[in-house]
């Protein structure tokens, strides 16, 4: 595996492949199962793997937690390495961000809902980033998880949007084995809301229980999911919405394919939690635009 740290250097490497085709899985690193089956997948189908870690800073509200991301470098390097990783790109804060930028990126759609309503900013930071990005490694095929799902709502205006051509692939979430969506940020938690965070992912499985039963109802899904979080965890919730997937526009039934996504604020971190499904109760695991 290579560790470049400089864009002059991943550029150097991208001449030299030029027919070959490059898997490209960003991070902000702090690996876990979630970022390295992305990996995996990536590894598999393409002839070079690229994983990028990055914490961008563009992306982090004031009040975020920017400073305080967990971060382990070693640790990293070494799993990226086990997984396949063909080349690491680590680039530093100053590499990606020499000069006060001049240019803005604003979404101005696809934002106005769930963690871009909560976190004003934070995806004109995730697209101008990956813009930077896919300019730098030039990916045939870029993969996310659908853990974060509107980022892939977002990834995919911005590749039809800007005419990246590249291919996005959105795979499952990975879950501990109680359920909770892996993240980084789960190191946040307390004994005990580490035990409560496993509601979340039961919340969703009910509503798809009722949705299976034929209640289409978005409110009586909701108000459902509202009051198991309500009852068994010590969270605050911020959001608990359904929207149609990946437009992101109201919806009142689920008569299409929608997401159901939960977040909530525990003592020192925000989880969060989705599933994309059908009125048919069918859940979607794959999301890909472009020549997959
Ligand atoms: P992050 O390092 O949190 O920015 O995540 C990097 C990539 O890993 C993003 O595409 C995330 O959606 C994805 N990811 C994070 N957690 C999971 C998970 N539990 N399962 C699958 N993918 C994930």
């Amino acid at each position: 595996m290579k560790v470049i740290k400089t864009i002059e250097e991943m550029s150097q490497f991208n001449r030299r492949n030029t027919t070959a085709t490059i898997g490209f899985v960003p991070t902000m690193g702090f690996l876990h199962e979630g970022h390295l089956s992305l990996a995996r997948e990536a590894k598999n189908k393409n002839d070079v793997l690229v994983m990028s870690i990055f914490v961008n800073p563009l992306q982090f509200g004031p009040n975020e937690d920017f400073k305080r991301y967990p971060r382990n470098e070693e640790r990293d390097v070494r799993l990226a390495e086990k997984v396949g990783v063909d080349v690491l790109f680590m680039p530093s804060l100053e590499e990606m961000y020499p000069v006060k930028s001049i240019i803005q990126m604003e979404m101005i759609g696809r934002v106005d809902v769930l963690c871009g309503a909560s976190r004003p900013g934070h995806f004109d930071g995730v697209i101008t980033v990956l813009t930077k990005f896919f300019h730098i490694v030039k990916p045939t095929n870029v993969y996310f998880g659908l853990k974060d799902a509107q980022q892939i709502a977002v990834v995919d205006a911005l590749i039809t949007d800007l005419n990246f051509p590249i291919t996005l692939i959105g795979l499952p979430t990975k879950r501990e084995v109680d359920g909770l969506a892996m993240s980084s940020r789960n190191v946040y938690l307390s004994n005990s809301e580490r035990k409560e965070a496993t509601v979340l992912y039961k919340s969703l499985q009910k509503a798809k229980s009722l949705i299976e039963k034929g209640i289409v109802e978005k409110k009586l899904i909701i108000d459902e999911i509202r009051q198991m979080i309500n009852d068994n965890t010590s969270g605050k919730i911020d959001y608990v919405s359904i929207f149609s997937y990946p437009n992101l526009e109201e919806v009142q039934q689920i008569d299409e394919q929608v997401i159901i996504a939960v977040a909530v604020y525990f003592k020192q971190a925000r989880l969060i939690d989705n599933i994309i499904i059908s009125n048919n109760g069918n859940q979607m695991e794959i999301f890909t635009r472009g020549e997959a």
